[in-house]
């Protein structure tokens, strides 16, 4: 008998029928003897939904009270799960994310777990009840309600399976695991068995949603296993691994995946005299605006000035452009130039170590489909370029075909 903490997202628990078919799925496995804790999310769109409900009051609106609202979406679909468990006879308890409970810190809007008290779980589980629990919720110190940031309820299931020491958290979503690439934009993607957490790191901090972030770095850190695999069907999904497994890299592609991601908009200043302390002028402000960069570029200096370029999320763009044209003021630059209509494509594999030229073969690639680079940066298991968003869909699926993901089995 194992403990299983199963998360499902929202498309899995899009419509009443859905709900219904995730009762089901869980009987399944609780009839063989095992322990289940169930996190869901919010029906799907419901949370952006609320956002916009939000908007319409404040177009900025954000911190307590938007956690408050953005919360109302797992507290349905918890107590539609329960009442379909119990309807075919199965005990069950669903609960928010403050009363099992969940404590978070205060950042709203993208609050980070600090402990799970779950003695009230532990005693339902060893009553025979399946536990459902609200993803994406939890409660500062001072009991106000927070949220984990989206795609958050992932992180709920890992960190309920890290507290509890469940025997595996499964993530069932509407793809059946972890693809080469977004099947979405790549239909010959192809389905990984396992990839490491290192990989799978990677990749969802440059752009592939299918886990958060968060939940992938908690689950490396309490060496949870972790799994990712269909809500409509049956089969293995993907593991996340923490080794990496030699014998089956020989066979394998050099690199594991292709990530994207389109809410990128790049920045440049040019002209401004090469100093120190310029960057720090630059960008001083835009974090000072609570801006977050991605990539930064500075050129190698002419005549004593050089160009400095950096990228920032989309919905940022109008703020930063804002701060960079008076900074460009007090800095005497040439010109200050933005482009909101770029994204970044990525290939990671940790195969990079041993291989050498696989960032020329890159360059290659895209070059061969007419592509322009706009910027590149590269770490030891991944190479990031910026490119045109017109050339989103078509680089990857260069880049697919030519690293032969499709092909290997
Ligand atoms: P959920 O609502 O279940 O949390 P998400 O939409 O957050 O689901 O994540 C699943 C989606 O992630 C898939 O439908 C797919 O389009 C996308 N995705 C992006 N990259 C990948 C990838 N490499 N492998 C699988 N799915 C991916
Ligand atoms: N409902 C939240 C969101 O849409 C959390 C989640 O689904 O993981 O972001
Ligand atoms: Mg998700």
């Amino acid at each position: 008998m194992a403990l299983l903490v199963q998360k499902f997202g929202g498309t899995s628990v899009g419509t009443i029928e859905r709900i219904e078919a995730v009762a089901d799925k869980v009987i399944s496995y609780k009839d063989q003897g095992n322990s289940m804790v169930i996190v869901v999310s919010a029906m799907s769109g419901e949370t952006n939904r609320l956002v916009e409900l939000a908007q319409q009051i404040d177009p900025r609106a954000r911190g307590r009270e938007l956690d408050v609202l953005l919360t109302t979406g797992e507290q349905v679909t918890i107590a539609l799960l329960a009442m379909a468990l119990e309807k075919r006879g199965y005990p069950a308890r669903s609960y928010t994310g403050g009363q099992v409970k969940i404590t978070t810190d205060s950042a709203h809007n993208k609050a980070r777990i600090k402990s799970i008290d779950h003695e009230r779980i532990t005693s339902d589980l060893d009553n025979g009840r399946i536990v459902v629990v609200a993803g994406f919720q939890g409660v500062d110190e001072y009991d106000n309600i927070t949220t984990l940031g989206r795609g958050g309820s992932d992180t709920t299931g890992v960190a309920l399976a890290a507290a509890l020491k469940a025997d595996e958290c499964q993530i069932f979503t509407d793809v059946d695991g972890v693809y080469t690439t977004d099947p979405r934009v790549e239909p010959e993607a192809r389905r990984l068995e396992t990839i490491t957490f290192e990989e799978m790191l990677e990749m969802a901090s440059l752009g592939s949603k299918v886990l958060q972030i968060r939940a992938v770095e908690f689950a490396q850190k309490y060496e949870v296993p972790l799994r990712v695999l269909s809500s409509f069907g049956e089969g293995e999904g993907t593991l996340i691994t923490t080794e990496y497994d030699a014998d089956k890299t020989m066979e394998q592609a050099l690199i594991s995946g292709i990530a994207f991601n389109r809410d990128e908009a790049q920045l440049t200043i040019n002209g401004v005299s090469d100093t120190p302390g310029v960057a720090y002028r630059i960008l001083g402000p835009i974090s000072e605006a609570n801006i977050e960069v991605d990539m930064i570029l500075q050129n190698v200096s002419a005549d004593g000035t050089t160009d400095f370029t950096f990228t920032v999320h989309r919905n940022d763009f109008d703020t930063a452009l804002a701060s960079l044209e008076s900074t460009a003021k007090e800095l005497n630059a040439r010109v200050v130039s933005g482009n909101n209509r770029i994204v970044k494509i990525s290939i990671v594999g940790v195969g990079m170590r041993s291989h050498a030229g696989i960032a020329s073969r890159m360059f290659e690639i895209l070059a061969k489909e007419g592509i322009n680079i706009l910027m590149i940066s590269t770490s030891e298991i991944k190479i990031s370029v910026v490119v045109d968003e017109k050339y989103l869909e078509l680089g990857v699926r260069a880049l697919h075909e030519g690293f032969e993901l499709t092909k290997l089995s």
